[in-house]
């Protein structure tokens, strides 16, 4: 039986019913870690170009 009092809150992100979506907390950090290396992937970029070839 539907409880229409009750909103139905079904995380697609972790499958968690407690939060929504947008309040999934795994996803904000998923969010910051992907930042986090993003930042280091251009603090320390890859330099190819410098390498001399033989
Ligand atoms: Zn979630």
């Amino acid at each position: 039986m539907l409880h229409p009092d009750t909103p139905a809150k079904c995380c697609s992100y972790c499958g968690g019913r407690d939060h929504d979506f947008e309040a999934c907390p795994k996803r904000k950090a998923d969010a910051e870690k992907e930042t986090a290396a993003r930042g280091r992937e251009g603090a320390a970029p890859i330099d190819v170009t410098s390498e001399t070839l033989p």
